[in-house]
């Protein structure tokens, strides 16, 4: 799919000199979320943050560290020893842990099968949120998603955005994204996260099935554009 929403040229050259927006996209997997963040920082020239990316980089030095996943004071133990950077160009998203690129080994089955046990040890969200609040602080306008970022890491976005799609129409983007990806272990993966995720009062419900992805980008331009009027 390609994102096709764009502005007009006297609000582009606004955008690009950054409008400090901020824009939290939160939603379960399988919704959309990171095409159509980027596709959105793309269209208004804002910056892109994957929080979800942070959690799998911290997940993976772990798993390659042989430890004990299972055991929080464990993990605890070792939340600040890894440097994680993450690009914030929506065009050219990677993610790095001590210098090495990790875009794609965080993407496997191991990490997403241990992503939601880290992430749920209260200081692994403690250390990544005070480094995505300085992502979102520091940039001129950006686009986050993630499970809690209306509600916790950005309560006072300017712009936030429930994304949702039914649950046949998450299987079939995980299934293109990921084959090896079973129901059941999505099943399990939204079991697990659902303490961590939450639609704040003041978003945006938008349900993603059966629209294209220039479609829901142009919705959520629609409301940014609303808001920076
Ligand atoms: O978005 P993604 O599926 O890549 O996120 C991977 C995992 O990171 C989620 O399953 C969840 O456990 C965790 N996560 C989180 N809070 C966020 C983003 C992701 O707990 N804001």
């Amino acid at each position: 799919m390609k994102t096709s929403a764009s502005l007009g040229n006297d609000q582009e050259s606004d955008t690009e000199r950054g409008s400090g927006l901020v824009v939290a996209v939160d939603g379960p997997s399988g919704a959309g979320k990171s095409s159509t963040s980027r596709g959105v920082a793309i269209a208004l020239g804002l910056r892109y943050l994957d929080t979800g990316a942070m959690y799998r980089a911290l997940t993976w030095w772990l798993l390659g560290r042989g430890a004990d996943l299972d055991d929080p004071a464990v993990v605890a133990g070792l939340v600040t020893a890894p440097h994680i950077e993450v690009s914030t160009d929506p065009r050219a998203p990677w993610t790095r842990v001590d210098g090495t690129d990790v875009s794609e080994a965080i993407r496997t089955r191991e990490v997403t099968a241990a992503v939601s046990a880290v992430a749920a040890v209260p200081q692994v969200r403690a250390h990544l949120i005070a480094k995505q609040r300085e992502i979102i602080a520091s940039a001129p306008g950006i686009v986050a998603e993630g499970r809690d970022i209306g509600t916790v890491v950005a309560p006072g976005a300017d712009v936030k955005v429930f994304l949702t799609a039914d649950g046949a129409a998450r299987a079939s983007r995980r299934s293109a994204e990921a084959s090896w990806s079973t129901q059941a272990d999505q099943d399990r993966r939204d079991r697990l996260d659902a303490a961590q995720s939450g639609k704040a009062a003041d978003a945006v419900v938008v349900d993603s099935t059966g629209l294209g992805l220039d479609e829901v980008v142009g919705i959520i331009v629609g409301l940014a554009l609303q808001k920076s009027r």
